[in-house]
């Protein structure tokens, strides 16, 4: 496992970076990202991880790949919570994503009224 906003190699069970609480990702998603980035493109953002981990888990529950990667950059101080997390599919499969995620979020808006 990896974290891909430091690149610190974590041991097989460690599921969050100890230096910066990112969400690691094993390192072969990690390197085959960096092959192929223009594979990768970013189909959600918001600004709270625990969104974006539901959003992954309903993705993973259809069968697509998903990354996430916090915005926060090493090269960029970070200012109080302004993070923000991207959510990445391959492209095949970005219409598909996009569509479960609009359902997504249109039925927490019932679920609110
Ligand atoms: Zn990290």
């Amino acid at each position: 496992m990896i974290c891909p906003l430091c690149e610190y190699e974590y041991i097989e069970g460690v599921k969050t970076c100890a230096d910066c609480g990112g969400n690691l990702i094993p390192v072969e998603e990690f390197e085959g990202n960096l092959l192929h980035p223009s594979d990768w493109t970013i189909i959600y953002t918001c600004d709270d991880p625990i969104e974006a981990e539901m959003l992954k888990a309903n993705l993973d529950g259809a069968e697509i790949d998903s990354i996430i990667i916090p915005q926060k950059d090493r090269n960029f101080p970070s200012f109080g919570d302004l993070s923000v997390v991207k959510l990445l599919v391959k492209k095949t499969d970005a219409e598909e994503a996009i569509a479960i995620i609009k359902d997504i979020n249109s039925a927490n808006i019932d679920d609110e009224e």
